[in-house]
């Protein structure tokens, strides 16, 4: 299995950068009115998305890494179909669900959501009938956090003089929030669930807090695959939310311990077990630096700015930095895992480094 990088490889890059040109001629024919424009949006962005078989009746869906949100999905062709993930609104979804529709034209049976953020499950309802499964701590979250309408006034918002907003409006540009309707999982997981897809066995395991309190990743021991939901970020810099670095290198060392041969990330590419390793030591090193700034009673948002990326620099975004030093002070200050996060503050901050970055 190759665990191409896709900027070095090219194939992919090149394809990314079609989708890109050709998702904003439709979006531009989208704002036009024209009447084709639905169809042509959902088209170019199935033209993004990029199928692969990683193992027998098992396929990734793997979207370019193009910034926030773009993320991966899976569907295992066996025992009616199970999807991993929905994508972030509904033309994605549906450009996801074209995608699987030429592997299988059966609608697939069951969803499993790895994490509640919604670049993972705002496109459930979808796959109303199916049966929807998560971590218990992922089905509560759905009402509790931002909702689909809040993201599309942020997204639509007149121009912001404020630079974080503005930042984080432009970065929602691929996306519409428009008509989703949350759809939470009524199949409930609190340590694990084993599952037969005829033939298939697929474990469902839970390994948060990490990225988010209901972190499951999906396991495939026959296949040797495992479908990590955001507990790994490829080649692109990590985001966190209400977990501890703790437990996320748990579960990052719990997927190398799987020892699997083919990864598939919630973001970037395919890899095989460097990934999470690679991950883990980001993680550890970001806690180590912010640890000495936090000793020095430094601010994080300056500590972020002063941590030298080394290695890391190439990552895409590096800017979310923010997020893990922010993670870091937190539990140097002993506050729990699920404190919320200064989101606006945390979105100034990186306006900020990337634009320091690029002066
Ligand atoms: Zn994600």
């Amino acid at each position: 299995m190759p665990h191409e990088d896709p900027r070095r490889a090219g194939g992919f890059t090149a394809r990314g950068r079609r989708g890109v040109v050709s998702v904003q001629h439709a979006v531009d024919a989208l704002q036009r009115g024209s009447p084709t424009s639905i169809s042509a949006v959902e088209m170019c962005y199935a033209d993004a998305m990029e199928l692969r078989e990683v193992a027998k009746d098992v396929h990734a869906c793997l979207t370019p890494d193009r910034g926030l949100g773009w993320s991966n999905s899976g569907l295992i062709n066996r025992g009616g179909g199970m999807v991993i993930d929905t994508f972030w609104d509904l033309p994605h979804t549906r450009a996801l669900l074209d995608c699987y529709a030429r592997v299988t034209p059966d609608r697939p049976r069951r969803l499993v959501n790895t994490h509640h953020n919604g670049d993972h499950c705002w496109g459930n309802q979808l796959l109303a009938d199916a049966e929807i499964i998560g971590h218990r701590l992922c089905a509560e979250a759905f009402g509790k956090d931002v909702q689909p309408a809040v993201m599309e006034a942020l997204r639509t918002a007149p121009a912001s003089d404020d630079a974080g907003l503005a930042s984080f409006a432009a970065a929602l540009a691929d996306w519409d929030f428009s008509g989703i309707e949350l759809t939470p999982p009524t199949t409930l997981i609190d340590e694990r669930l084993d599952l037969d897809l005829d033939g298939i066995a697929a474990h469902l395991i839970y390994v948060g807090p990490a990225h988010t309190q209901g972190d499951v990743i999906v396991h495939l021991p026959e296949q040797k695959v495992v479908f990590t939901g955001d507990i790994l970020f490829r080649l692109c810099t990590p985001i966190g939310w209400e977990g501890t670095f703790a437990r996320w290198i748990a579960a990052l060392d719990q997927i190398v311990a799987l020892a699997p041969d083919v990864v598939v990330p919630g973001h970037g590419p395919l890899c095989g077990v460097e990934g999470p390793r690679e991950m883990k030591a980001y993680l550890e090193y970001v806690r180590a630096e912010a640890r000495t700034f936090f000793d020095a009673d430094l601010p994080a948002l300056e500590a972020a700015g002063r941590i030298d990326l080394g290695p890391y620099a190439d990552w895409t975004e590096p800017e979310r930095i923010v997020f893990s030093v922010e993670r870091a002070y937190r539990e140097f200050r002993g506050e729990p895992h699920d404190a919320p996060i200064d989101l606006m503050r945390i979105l100034a901050g990186m306006a900020e480094l990337r634009e320091a970055r690029e002066a």
